[in-house]
């Protein structure tokens, strides 16, 4: 049985471009994948098609850890989207990754409850299936080693 996509339980869906194509080909092997300049080595994240830095053209979308720190966060109480007022509440958060000062993406933080957010907590990503066959790179704590 299939699942009939709506407003309701499917999210405003990514349009992968020329651009961006290797991130969305990233999540749906499970790696998330920035690009990475040739010339000076910075990660440029949104994809660009020159780096910020050093204005190379040469960029390769390059793994990355999925590991960063809870850079800042809100509760939106009144979101524009069927989607997400369907999903109330959840985390928007802005994510710095380990890889470089700075580097930053937006997404949601899950499994954690709200009064244990905290600015500069470990943070790693975790690929969710948000709705029958729309996987998102979300974030959640970084579980402990023992
Ligand atoms: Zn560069």
């Amino acid at each position: 049985m299939t699942t009939e996509l709506t407003a309701e339980n499917c999210p405003p869906l990514p349009e992968p471009d020329e651009l961006t194509q290797f991130f969305w080909d990233g999540v749906h092997a499970h790696e998330l994948r920035i690009l990475r300049c040739d010339g000076c080595g910075k990660f440029i994240h949104w994809p660009r098609p020159v780096c910020r830095f050093c204005l190379g053209t040469s960029l390769t979308p390059t793994v990355v850890s999925g590991r960063g720190r809870l850079h800042t966060w809100t509760i939106p109480l009144q979101p524009f989207d069927a989607y997400f007022r369907s999903h109330l509440p959840y985390v928007l958060a802005v994510v710095e990754l380990d890889e470089q000062p700075g580097l930053m993406v937006v997404t949601d933080i899950v499994d954690c409850a709200e009064e244990d957010l905290a600015l500069d907590m470990p943070v790693e990503v975790t690929f969710r299936e948000v709705a029958p066959g729309v996987t998102l790179p979300l974030f959640r704590p970084t579980e402990v080693a023992p």
